[in-house]
């Protein structure tokens, strides 16, 4: 029985409801009434129900489409102004015991070489992240408890936020790891870490079972249930998502919200972030052989009746995606992306923004520009690149975080802590056209700063940043 406050996978992820919802969307994609009163309710962003968003997913008229593309946009625009927070993957090993039919570090896949890094080479990694100009990390690494066991992961999450080189510092690491034990999850939180990811890739069980056909991924219950695991463990940002071609999209879509419904109904917070990858090409995995891919267009949509539900749930978008479709998408809802990212383990070390290694990638990337570029591109296209990691670091995290952006109050931080991020990376980062165009555009956002005294505090800092008397400073 479906019951979004049961501890149980299959309760709060009820197959059955989301066969109702779907049955429920399908019917009533072309009632127009019945779109106009979720659009309505929509407006108050408070965030719509999984049987709400569904009939916006499937809504097939133009003009009420429109609108949601419009409405997304909007609080797009609310939530995060034109901010964009920046962040780069670090791979740490591809040892994995699972044998996930759609990534390449599947166990039986022999043509692929198995590196894990070393302390040492973590720390060269990282120093060449930080002199990219990236303060935000997302650990990877596979399953193995031989090869990496926890103590490997806490001991290089040690590593990377004690190294300072130049005026570099990783300044929150976010894990992506196995689902693992509340023991465990308490470890990382003591470790430090933001926020803790996990993708479901399907919600639905029978297919997430032939996904997933060994090792302890298997196990659709504890995957399904590892936040509740994380969060009973102290950890109180976790970051949700997808591998949407695997299965049928509305079905995934409907699971996602299910799932941000349950965190709140349990925990009292739903997820930070909601990630949304693509299946994509990689060594010894066909994309072709998902017969559920899907195209740009509802890719777009699909981000877009995200932000309208889960307004106040980050959104993150990767370098899987192509510059073009990373554009469209930045509009719709997407909050944070990645950039200059190297997919492999020990991929940024020793190589020139050009060069990539192929041996031991997960997944090509699409959008294969440097850092410096993307923040260029953005820029370019009205946004702010943000490197800002305040909140984490001034303890705004899970509820705390969460009231503060119900509140709207989280604006009032986000938007000087991105001038001043931004300003440290042109002074110490950036290409000369970068420098010009950035400085360009913090000139122009400082009136946007509502409050006068933070707008006197934030240019007294901008000026500190520049003659070197001072950095990291935010609100
Ligand atoms: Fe291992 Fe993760 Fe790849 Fe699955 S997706 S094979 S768990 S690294
Ligand atoms: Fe994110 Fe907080 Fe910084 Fe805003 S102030 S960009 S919410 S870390």
């Amino acid at each position: 029985m479906y019951d979004p406050k049961s501890l149980k996978a299959e309760e709060f992820i009820n197959d059955e409801e989301i066969l109702e919802t779907l049955a429920y969307a399908e019917k009533n994609k072309d009632n127009a009434a019945l779109i106009d009163e979720i659009l309505e309710k929509a407006e108050n962003r408070k965030g719509l129900s999984h049987r709400d968003a569904a009939v916006l997913l499937d809504c097939t008229l133009e003009d009420r489409n429109r609108r949601i593309y419009e409405l997304a946009k909007q609080i797009k625009k609310d939530f995060y102004g034109n901010r964009i927070v920046m962040f780069a993957p670090l791979y740490l090993s591809n040892y994995c015991i699972n044998s996930c039919v759609y990534c390449p570090y599947h166990r039986q896949n022999k043509h692929i070489p198995r590196k894990k890094l070393t302390q040492e080479e973590i720390k060269a990694e990282v120093i060449a992240l930080q002199d990219m100009g990236h303060k935000r990390l997302a650990l990877e690494t596979g399953e193995d408890p031989v090869n990496n066991p926890i103590e490997y992961v806490l001991e290089s999450i040690k590593t990377i936020y004690g190294i300072k080189h130049k005026n570099g510092a990783i300044r929150r690491v976010n894990v992506n790891i196995a689902a693992t034990t509340v023991e465990n999850y308490q470890k990382l939180k003591e470790a430090g870490i933001g926020t803790y990811i996990l993708f479901q890739e399907t919600y639905h069980k029978e297919s997430y079972e032939k996904l997933h056909p060994a090792g302890p991924k298997h196990d659709y219950a504890y995957h399904t249930e590892a936040m509740d695991r994380a969060m009973e463990g102290g950890i109180d940002d976790v970051g949700l998502g997808v591998l949407f071609g695997l299965e049928m999209y509305r079905y995934e879509f409907a699971g996602l919200l299910m799932h941000a419904e349950h965190l709140e109904a349990v925990h009292g917070v739903g997820p930070h972030t909601i990630s949304v990858p693509r299946v994509k090409k990689a060594d010894d995995i066909d994309p072709t052989a998902f017969d559920n891919g899907i195209s740009d267009d509802t890719f777009a949509k699909i981000i877009a009746c995200i932000r309208i539900a889960v307004p106040y749930t980050g959104m993150i978008i990767s370098t899987r995606e192509s510059e073009a479709v990373r554009a469209r998408a930045l509009s719709l809802g997407i909050s944070q992306i990645s950039g200059g990212s190297r997919t492999s383990v020990g991929g940024y070390a020793g190589y020139t923004p050009d060069e990539r290694p192929h041996d031991t990638e997960q997944f090509d990337v699409s959008d294969q520009r440097s850092l410096d570029e993307v923040v260029n591109w953005l820029m370019k296209l009205g946004y702010i690149p943000s490197f800002c990691t305040a909140c984490y670091r001034e303890g705004r995290t899970g509820d705390r975080f969460m009231s503060l952006c119900k509140n709207g109050q989280i604006q009032n931080c986000c938007h000087p802590n991105a001038l001043m991020t931004l300003k440290e990376f042109l002074m110490d980062y950036a290409s000369e056209d970068t420098v010009s165009v950035g400085n360009k555009l913090i000139e122009s956002e400082i009136p946007n700063v509502p409050n006068d005294k933070t707008r006197g505090i934030l240019i007294d800092n901008l000026s500190k940043i520049e003659q070197g008397t001072g950095r990291d400073f935010r609100f």
